[in-house]
């Protein structure tokens, strides 16, 4: 079966190799063997958090990778020794024997790049796909037309899927949108010793639009990543950043007082959540599946893309028919691989879309959350608990069991 995956973001390269055989990667950008930032992946120039469960399934799918980055700079921590701070207070912390790396997205991507056995074909713009009938029979690139059994969209936030599927007169649902209005604005610093490797002030609505992400990087380096939700936007220039830093309670405008820049400040602000309800579609062509954040994107505050397109990858393992119809159950079981990251980043940011009336769901989410916020800042046994739920080693139901309910109960 001849495979053409769309895009070399972490979706498609994982989900690449693990296709192996006639298989190729398409990227509209030119790629270097150096780790460089790139205007396909404008997300590069802030903090990526890479989940421990996301570097779990990367180590599986490319033993020794974990080695590879650190000895190219990235750190190695326990997750539980991230600083954090919320509206509570500073978590309890604690040893959780969870190991986390940090590292920026570029040094990731091409080390992962260099690993995998696909093809990939850099400077090529897919505009199109080509069908036979009802059937995906290849992509349409600037210079013609490229031949595939089966076309993989990997394409990521800015998918033109739906349109492509519109001119082939396939009618996809309208996505879900839940959007935050989170903007980012990062830079770079040299890192002071004993740093910490992760400091954060969580955003929690509607109460604390303004946070931070501050992860140690290779290259003894800080990438600093204001977030302001609500609309509440860290600016551009170095001195309205420096005191939008110098605004929240996390102290880390004093912290870097002894750190030097080493960059202007990048901002982004396309951080909706969408999700694209593929499997509902009447008449879904055959040769075709979308994987990682063109099928569903999060609000990037809670860093589950890239672990969430690892465990596509591996869905993909699995999954071994791409008959017509297997196409078809292969989007319901991206849905539901999906599912509960969507309803946690979702639900938290209802919150923020100005909802005048939220529904009893919504409230007894909020309240909920509330009470674990309260719980991770007094007790390091529910600390250790969220942390692997956070970082998706533990299911969200681990957060309902009777132990932790009767626990959350008595905090205030
Ligand atoms: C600001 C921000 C911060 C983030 N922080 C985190 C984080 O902390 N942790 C985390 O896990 N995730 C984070 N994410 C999400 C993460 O970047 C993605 O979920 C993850 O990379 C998986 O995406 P993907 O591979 O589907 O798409 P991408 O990584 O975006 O890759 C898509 C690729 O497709 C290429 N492409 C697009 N269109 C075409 C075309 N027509 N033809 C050829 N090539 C094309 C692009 O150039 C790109 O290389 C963040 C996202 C944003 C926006």
């Amino acid at each position: 079966m001849k495979v053409v995956v769309i895009g070399a973001g972490i979706a498609g390269l994982l989900v690449a190799h693990v296709i192996g055989g006639d298989v190729v990667v398409l990227e509209r950008d030119k790629l270097s063997d150096e780790p460089r930032y790139r205007a396909g992946v404008p997300q590069g120039r802030h903090v990526h958090g890479l989940l421990v469960r996301g570097a779990e399934i990367m180590e599986d799918l490319l033993p020794g990778l974990r080695q590879e980055l650190v000895a190219a700079g990235a750190y190695l921590t326990d997750a539980g020794d991230a600083r954090l701070l919320n509206t509570h207070g500073w978590a309890a912390g604690g040893r959780t024997g969870l190991p986390l790396l940090t590292v920026t997205r570029p040094l990731l991507e091409t080390h992962i790049r260099r690993r995998v056995t696909a093809k990939v074909l850099d400077g090529v713009h897919v505009t199109g796909l080509s069908f036979s009938g009802s059937t995906v029979d290849g992509v349409l690139t600037g210079d013609g037309r490229i031949d595939a059994d089966l076309v993989v969209d990997a394409s990521g936030r800015s998918s033109k899927l739906a349109t492509w599927l519109a001119a082939a007169g396939v009618v996809v649902p309208q996505p879900s949108v839940v959007d935050s209005r989170t903007g980012y604005a990062t830079r770079l610093y040299t890192a002071p010793p004993d740093f910490p490797a992760v400091l954060a002030e969580s955003l929690s609505a509607p109460s604390t639009p303004r946070g931070c992400a501050v992860m140690r990087v290779e290259g003894d380096r800080l990438m600093v990543t204001a977030q302001g939700a609500g609309g509440d936007h860290p600016p551009r220039d170095p001195s309205g950043y420096q005191e939008f830093l110098e605004s929240l309670r996390l102290p880390v405008a004093e912290m870097l007082r002894p750190a030097e820049p080493l960059s202007p400040v990048y901002l982004f602000a396309r951080t909706a959540s969408r999700r694209n309800a593929f499997e509902d579609t009447r008449s879904w062509p055959g040769g075709l599946v979308a994987i990682g954040d063109a099928v569903c994107s999060f609000n990037p505050v809670y860093g589950q893309g890239m672990t969430v397109a690892a465990m596509e990858a591996l869905l993909f393992r699995r999954h071994q028919d791409f008959s017509a119809a297997g196409c078809v159950s292969f989007q319901r079981r991206i849905a539901r691989t999906t599912r509960s990251s969507w309803l946690l980043s979702s639900g938290a940011d209802r919150g923020w879309v100005g909802d005048a009336r939220p529904g009893p769901a919504s409230r007894v989410f909020a309240w909920y959350m509330k009470k674990w916020q309260i719980a991770i800042t007094r007790d390091a046994d529910m600390f250790r608990r969220f942390i692997r739920v956070v970082n998706m080693v533990a299911g969200p139901a681990t957060l309902l069991s009777p132990v932790v309910f009767r626990r959350l109960m008595v905090s205030h």
